[in-house]
């Protein structure tokens, strides 16, 4: 265990912590510069995160006034680190190089030969800058990641249409897969007491970006009653998607690839479930043409679940679903897309779109507001964290490729200076009300997966 993460664990006041010497160097996981070209002329699936994440010692950068320092207790995967891993669609330094060249106060930090990634964390504040008002050392948080300067006038309708609006971790260095990271003060939402560090650290991106794109009125707005296409259902933003559907009266029909998440769909409370791999839909006959035919067919195993064509499109593969998912929107309804896992060049049949007065609505992140209500849900057990899996920092590489293979469901933790799962609950009295099987419902399911695995391996 950490100094730190002993204090912390002993329940040391703010004053002896914020007099504990930050060590000059830390332990975090990067790509490096030097590395970029590494997977030259692969294909993106035989690309190996394993290779290209390093975990070692990196300098303690210096902490801007608006910024507080997180000892992170523990932190998450996210596909976001999928791509930096793969250097993929660009490699992360570009990013890093455009924060620097814009030229802001302290934008030059980042641009380093290595990238420490990561946008997600949960952990306790080890020291806050002078420009900080709402947070003290001691203050147990989780961290958004949404970057965007606060006095940036075009960031003040919706932060995220802030001209240089970044994700953290992704776009910025001193990501969260580390002992340590910095951010800014608008990026911290008090951690939710009756969770544990590593359930604590899984949501805010997944959780919030699903709030966005469904509940909020940046996103599809969804009403009482409406139904919900969700794909990846089981995945980190699907497995929160559904349980918004669900909390908001909505009915959501699931997309997944295998019984084992048609039965975890079921006890999350989704009874319409689509198992793609069962149904084979063959939506592209090759590489350049869809199949209009496959769509329909598509359609009708909808409507045979819920009796009607879905209100919302809850999308994000990409270029292999897109045209599926304009056709079988219901005449006037929302395909609410945030991302294009397996192709971003989209084509679908405009004619399914105009003539059926139908619109497509992007999404990214969310805003502060968007994200602290999300995590307030969290906080109050409404929404419950889909984290099936946890490894140790060093194992980041690892944890990454079961992601990128999609091997995984829901969420995958990460324990930084949380030597062990289960640590930092606060209030087990409300985490007996909330129920621990809700919980843990993901982690339960996937070991149990893991059981089934091991034995057929056997
Ligand atoms: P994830 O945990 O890997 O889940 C993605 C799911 O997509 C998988 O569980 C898989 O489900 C499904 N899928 C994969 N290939 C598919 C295909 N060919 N057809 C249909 N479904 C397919 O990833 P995630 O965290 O949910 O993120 C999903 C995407 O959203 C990523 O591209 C990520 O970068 C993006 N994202 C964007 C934002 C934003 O703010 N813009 C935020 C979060 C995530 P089955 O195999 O079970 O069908």
């Amino acid at each position: 265990m950490t100094e730190f993460a002993e204090a912390i664990a002993a329940g040391v006041s703010s004053e002896v912590l914020a007099a504990m010497p930050l060590p000059k160097t830390f332990r975090a996981a990067f790509v490096q510069q030097d590395e970029v070209d590494m997977f030259a002329g692969m294909a993106s699936q035989d690309k190996d995160p394993r290779k290209s994440l390093h975990v070692e010692q990196v300098e303690f950068p210096e902490m801007a006034p608006d910024e507080v320092v997180v000892a992170v207790m523990a932190s998450s995967i996210n596909y976001n680190t999928v791509w930096s891993s793969i250097f993929e669609p660009i490699p992360t330094f570009e990013m890093l190089k455009r924060l620097g060249r814009s030229g802001r106060y302290w934008a030059k930090r980042h641009e380093l030969p290595y990238h420490i990634v990561g946008s997600d964390g949960a952990g306790v504040i080890v020291r806050v800058g002078s420009a900080v008002r709402n947070w003290r050392v001691g203050d147990k948080v989780v961290i958004h990641c949404n970057y965007v300067d606060d006095q940036d006038p075009t960031g003040h309708d919706d932060s995220m249409l802030s001209y240089d609006q970044k994700i953290w971790g992704f776009e910025s260095n001193f990501g969260g897969l580390a002992d340590f990271t910095l951010v800014k003060a608008n990026q911290l939402m008090p951690k939710p007491a009756h969770l544990s560090w590593e359930e604590s650290a899984v949501n805010a991106l997944c959780n919030s970006t699903s709030y966005r794109m469904l509940v909020s009125r940046n996103g599809a707005s969804m009403k009482q009653g409406q139904t919900v296409l969700v794909w990846g259902a089981t995945g980190g933003i699907g497995g929160y998607a559904v349980q918004y559907v669900l909390n908001g009266g909505g009915i959501p029909i699931g997309v997944v690839s295998s019984p084992d998440k048609v039965e975890l769909l079921n006890e999350l409370g989704c009874e319409a479930v689509i198992d793609r791999r069962a149904g084979d839909y063959k939506f592209w006959k090759d590489a350049h043409n869809q199949d209009e035919s496959e769509w329909r067919r598509f359609g009708n195993d909808i409507r045979k679940q819920v009796g009607e064509d879905p209100d919302i499109v809850f999308e994000h593969p990409g270029r292999q679903t897109m045209g599926a998912s304009v056709y079988v929107a219901k005449r006037g309804g929302i395909i609410m897309t945030c991302a294009a896992t397996t192709g971003y060049m989209i084509e679908y049949d405009n004619r399914h779109l105009w003539m059926k007065l139908k619109s497509i609505k992007s999404s990214h992140f969310a805003n502060y507001r968007e994200a602290w209500d999300a995590n307030k849900l969290i906080a109050k057990g409404k929404v419950q964290p889909v984290l099936s899996a946890v490894y140790p920092l060093e194992s980041v590489g690892e944890a990454t490729y079961v992601v990128h293979k999609n091997l995984h469901e829901g969420k995958v933790g990460i324990l930084c200076q949380a030597d062990a799962e289960g640590q930092g609950i606060d209030d087990p009295e409300f985490r007996d009300k909330v129920g621990e099987d809700r919980i843990t419902l993901f982690r339960r399911h996937s070991e149990k997966l893991m059981a089934k695995r091991a034995e057929a391996n056997q």
